[in-house]
């Protein structure tokens, strides 16, 4: 759907010349040999010919160089040949004189001055051409005349967007928020009549994956106005003022179109960083495009009705510049899908496909919380692929939860050698977790276990949900912290030997731990008192800043609490696991024997574990 590249429209002028020039001189061609052949002539050779003149049946001759023509004594049969003239036939005059024929001397040059003219026209029209380019590309493209920026600046595509709002699922409050924005490229003079200001640059900010790119063409599509996208990374480039040409280039045509367009600026980050911090002091290409933006930006008139578009998972790097008032002043947050988010988007990149009766599009989306949009088009797509191959006539549910595996922790690597003692470790560690989750009655049901390494993880023990949860009590947080210190937990037990293995449960415990003291006021030691910002969601990993406005013996306190909260739930997770030392046992080796244990067969082999009742002693 891309419209005509930059690259050939850049030339356009050059070519449109070029192509004048070629057309005149075809026809001047044609011209001249129209006029030569104008009469039917018949060839003769030049003894033919001398046999005609002898036999008196010449009336008149023409003599243009080699060539004569002439006309036979009945005034209308033409002929035409060609005479020596270097030496010429002495004979030649004398024997038309004797005949009586009539004789005509033309000049060589002067019934083709067409073709004369051709000879000097040409090559002056080829000068005035080449010349009439230069001086465009040179006004064009500032200082650089033999500038990249235009030859290459195919990468600015001009398309009309297919995609529609349909397309885009479980993101309803984005889809509110753009809506103002449809509704203005629709008809701008509604807004303009009213005096209403609509932003002009809008920043679409989340994680990858979350459909950014995708809101953006669904934008241009609903508004069925003309998108002009370029990537931030195709500014960067080696060439100094490259991307400073391409900016001016992408605004140029947006503006030639004299009507409402979408201007896409993808992953913005790449070339609107923050200023100065460049190597080279800061006097490099990427500055140069930048401040191409901003001031292409500023030159904007109010009723332009374009609107500048911009995505970019790192918001926190951008130039304060361009978030100032004018430029990028509207900011649109992009989140990733929660559940119902999830099964709406799986919903649309399953409606294409084949799906078996048992597929549970719910079921999927509660096994794949964190899960963006991209990941999921990838799931179902690794789904039909699994399917695929096994040659079946639809996609079954089977096929989702391997695809989920797959998409989870990258393409299993079966060949990835591991031991079989490793093996036996990781079973009992992951059978650790799971056990110590289904004996407590807070914490989150495990979904599925798995011991086949996968990316980075050995095995792993999906615990849902995981982030469709807003509201956490403090047992179930401890609950939370005991199960996934089960791992470590089992490994002791069994076979009283530590490993490395549990780095990330130990992370994933320590920061719940944590939150729980200095966020959520959950330690009665210390009190209900906040004593840190955490910035985001606590199982997302992300760091928990510790203020420092506080003494020295509440830091020791906290460190103790953390520690003791720890150290409690790590006990009460090895004491859950020995007292259900034969249900550890017996989901191990299940697990060694089919390696993953999901749905069915998990809650088959845990329910011959009774879930403990009675309150455990709970740490304070
Ligand atoms: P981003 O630009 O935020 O990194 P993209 O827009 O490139 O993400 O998304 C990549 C792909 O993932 C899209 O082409 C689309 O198929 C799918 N996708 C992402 N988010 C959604 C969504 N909300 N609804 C439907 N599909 C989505
Ligand atoms: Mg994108
Ligand atoms: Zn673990």
């Amino acid at each position: 759907m891309n419209g005509p590249g930059e690259g050939k429209r850049g030339s356009r002028g050059f070519r449109n010349i070029a192509l004048i020039a070629i057309i005149l001189i075809f026809s001047l061609v044609i011209l001249q040999s129209f006029f030569n052949n104008s009469e039917a002539r018949r060839e003769l050779g030049y003894s033919q010919f001398l046999e005609l003149v002898n036999s008196g049946r010449v009336a008149k001759v023409t003599i243009k160089g080699q060539t004569l023509t002439g006309t036979e004594a009945d005034g209308r049969t033409k002929f035409k040949t060609v005479i020596p003239t270097n030496p010429p036939d002495p004979e030649l005059f004398p024997l038309l004189k004797e005949k009586g024929v009539e004789i005509e001397v033309q000049s060589e040059g002067s019934s083709s001055w067409l073709f004369s003219a051709l000879v000097w026209v040409l090559p002056a029209l080829l000068v005035i051409v080449l010349w009439m380019w230069m001086i465009r590309r040179m006004q064009g493209e500032g200082t650089s005349a033999l500038s990249f920026g235009r030859s290459q600046a195919k990468l600015i595509t001009k398309e009309f967007s297919k995609v529609t709002f349909a397309d885009v699922a479980g993101i309803d409050e984005v889809k509110e928020e753009v809506q103002e924005i449809v509704e203005y490229l629709k008809d701008p003079q509604r807004f303009v009549r009213l005096g209403a200001q609509i932003p002009k640059g809008v920043l679409l900010v989340g994680p990858p994956g979350t459909g950014k790119t995708l809101l953006a063409r669904a934008i241009a599509g609903e508004a069925d106005v003309p998108f002009f996208s370029i990537s931030g990374s195709d500014f960067v480039e080696m060439f100094v003022g490259v991307g400073a040409a391409r900016v001016r280039d992408l605004f140029r045509r947006a503006k030639e179109e004299r009507r409402p367009a979408i201007i896409f600026i993808d992953e913005i980050d790449a070339v609107g960083r923050k200023r100065g911090a460049g190597i080279g002091g800061g006097h490099d290409e990427r500055e140069q495009t930048l401040n191409q933006l901003l001031a292409e930006m500023d030159g904007f008139e109010k009723n332009e009705q374009v609107i500048i578009l911009a995505a970019t998972n790192r918001p926190d790097i951008l130039d304060p510049a361009l978030l100032r008032p004018g430029r990028f002043d509207r900011k649109i947050t992009v989140p990733p899908p929660d559940l119902k988010g999830r099964e709406e988007i799986l919903k649309v990149h399953t409606k294409n496909k084949k799906l078996a009766p048992d597929v549970d599009l719910h079921i999927l989306a509660q096994r794949t919380p964190g899960f963006v949009g991209a990941d999921l088009e990838n799931l179902c797509n690794e789904a039909a692929l699994l399917a695929a191959r096994r040659k079946k006539s639809a996609i079954e549910m089977q096929d989702f939860e391997e695809a989920i595996d797959r998409v989870i922790a990258g393409v299993e690597r079966k060949s990835h050698i591991i031991s079989e003692e490793e093996k036996l470790r990781i079973a009992y560690h992951e059978a650790g977790h799971a056990l110590v989750s289904k004996l407590l009655p807070k914490a989150v049901p495990v979904h599925r276990i798995s011991i086949i390494p996968r990316g980075q993880a050995l095995g792993y023990t999906l615990q849902l949900p995981l982030k469709d949860k807003y509201l956490f009590s403090k047992e179930e947080l401890l609950d939370r912290i005991t199960s996934t210190l089960g791992g470590r937990a089992a490994d002791e037990l069994v076979f009283n030997e530590i490993t490395t293995g549990a780095k990330e449960d130990l992370e994933q415990a320590t920061e719940i731990a944590k939150s729980m003291v200095i966020s959520y006021g959950m330690s009665e030691r210390v009190g209900p008192i906040s004593l840190g910002r955490d910035n985001g969601n606590v199982f997302l990993g992300e760091d928990l800043i510790l203020n420092r406005d506080h003494s020295e013996k509440m830091s020791a306190l906290v460190d103790e609490e953390i520690k003791r909260i720890l150290e409690e739930c790590y006990e009460r997770a090895k004491r859950l696991l020995k007292e259900h030392q034969a249900a550890l046992k017996r989901i191990a080796e299940e697990l060694l024997k089919v390696e993953v244990l999901e749905g069915k067969r998990l809650d088959e082999l845990l329910a011959e574990v009774e879930p403990q009742t009675q309150p455990q002693p709970q740490p304070a």
